[in-house]
């Protein structure tokens, strides 16, 4: 390709990579806000650790016959050092790492939480990309089912606070690995009578890891995993005291479920408990989060054994039920304030005006010039009602000589009489605005 072919190709963004635009942000804060106040409510803390992990700690905490380690992940060599690192495709054997890394447990358990873009190289459709969104919470630590109760109770919040429907909870539980193993041989045994009907992915498990068989979505597959041998069949005492001990918890607390016995997770690190939330308003991706207990995983990535359990939950496809139940979030777009000004003195002026009204905790746009050209006041008081702010502050000549300001609500309705422009003494105008604002939205 020629240089000046190459500068008129049009520039895009990564197939399956999205740009969130400022018209979408309202929507992304009003689910952030919701989010995080309901992990601090339940005294979880924030943790965040980089994009970039060596593979291995993908490929050990994953498990090697899993969607993701095997097709999905982001791998590649440092050119600089030739060390493998993979971009996060999830986060929980990240934060493990981190715990175990900076003896985070030397204290006892530890609730925490993140939020973040991972990345899966997938077909892109609605709701799956290849960049996206989760927010998760890691209990590290805990024994249960106390505390398989308390995430599951977090986002049954969670959906209340957003104000969504239709979440069902499925629950299933994995037992204990010598259990699984058991299953495991009569499971074989059961799949391999249909060997012949299995797709090329069910044959490639059906020896490395037959559970997952169970997951799949191929529809010509669904009797066949349907009539399998239950895992839940094969459970012992202890790990169905467990399961029991945590339907009773969330039954307590009202909290609905199914039990689904074919629920395994996409991912090798699950054991005993494990859910999904699922929804029949978002099509194929119809899963909008899962997690359960972990208890092996800590100790496999080079810890002093201890048990945990979390959740990942999709933050797009949530998105995109709040948008499908046509919820109203608030607006995050426009300001309180937004300053017109003519002439050299008055823009001195305005920036003084602006940082007093930003000091008396005002948001503030300053009208600033997009080229050499005076802009006319009507053009700028187009530019202030584009803007969404709440009132237009006017600076111009006969303003500064009487020492005082012009305002005008943009937002109000024209009847009230609320819209007519006012002069205020200039040493007033924050005292007066900020009255305003306060009886208008309840700002403060
Ligand atoms: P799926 O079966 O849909 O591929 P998964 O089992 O791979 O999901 P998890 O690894 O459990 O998903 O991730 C937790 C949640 O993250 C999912 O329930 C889903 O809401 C979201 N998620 C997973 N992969 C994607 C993706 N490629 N794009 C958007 N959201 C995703
Ligand atoms: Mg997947």
């Amino acid at each position: 390709m020629t240089e000046k072919k190459r500068n008129l190709e049009r520039l895009t963004g990564v197939k399956g990579m999205n740009d969130i635009l400022p018209r979408d942000v309202s929507l992304w804060f009003f689910f952030e806000k919701t989010v995080t106040s309901i992990l601090h409510s339940y005294g979880y803390q924030n943790i965040r650790t980089p994009i970039l992990e060596y593979t291995s700690l993908f490929r050990r905490g994953i498990g090697e016959v899993t969607d993701i380690v095997e097709k999905e992940m982001y791998s590649f060599i440092d050119s600089l050092n030739g060390k493998k690192l993979t971009m996060r495709p999830e986060n929980t054997a990240a934060i493990v790492r981190a715990a175990i890394e900076h003896n985070l447990l030397y204290d006892g358990p530890k609730r925490l939480w993140y939020i973040g873009p991972m990345f899966r190289h997938e077909r892109p459709q609605r709701g799956r990309y290849r960049q996206f969104h989760q927010v998760g919470v890691e209990a590290l630590g805990f024994k249960g089912p106390d505390i398989d109760a308390e995430i599951i109770l977090m986002c049954q919040r969670l959906w209340g606070d957003l104000n969504l429907t239709g979440i069902r909870l499925e629950l299933n539980s994995l037992g204990h690995k010598q259990e699984r193993a058991a299953h495991r041989d009569q499971l074989i045994a059961y799949l391999e009578r249909y060997i012949e009907l299995l797709d090329d992915d069910s044959k490639h498990r059906l020896y490395t890891n037959p559970l997952r068989v169970l997951d799949t979505k191929n529809p010509a597959l669904q009797d066949i995993a349907a009539n399998a041998p239950k895992l839940i069949d094969f459970l012992g005492n202890e790990s169905l005291a467990h399961f029991e001990g945590i339907q009773s918890l969330l039954s307590e607390n009202n909290i609905t479920f199914t039990i689904n016995p074919r629920l395994v997770r996409g991912l090798d690190y699950y054991n005993m408990t494990v859910f999904e939330w699922v929804t029949d308003k978002l099509g194929a991706q119809g899963t909008v989060g899962g997690g359960g207990r972990y208890d092996p995983l800590i100790n496999q990535l080079g810890g002093k054994p201890a048990l945990a359990c979390g959740w990942a939950l999709g933050v797009e496809r949530i998105l995109e039920l709040i948008r499908e139940d046509q919820i109203v979030v608030p607006s995050e777009e426009g300001c309180d304030v937004y300053i017109v000004h003519q002439g050299a003195a008055a823009r001195s002026f305005a920036f003084v005006v602006a940082e007093q009204l930003r000091d008396a905790g005002l948001d503030v746009i300053l009208h600033c010039s997009s080229d050499d050209v005076l802009v006319s006041f009507k053009s700028q008081m187009k530019l202030a009602d584009a803007s969404g702010a709440a009132y237009a502050v006017i600076l111009g000549d006969d303003e500064l000589q009487r020492d005082e300001v012009s305002i005008k609500s943009l937002r109000s309705d024209r009847t009230s009489g609320d819209n007519i422009q006012q002069r205020v003494p200039g040493k007033r105008l924050s005292e007066f605005l900020t009255n305003l604002i306060v009886t208008r939205s309840g700002k403060y």
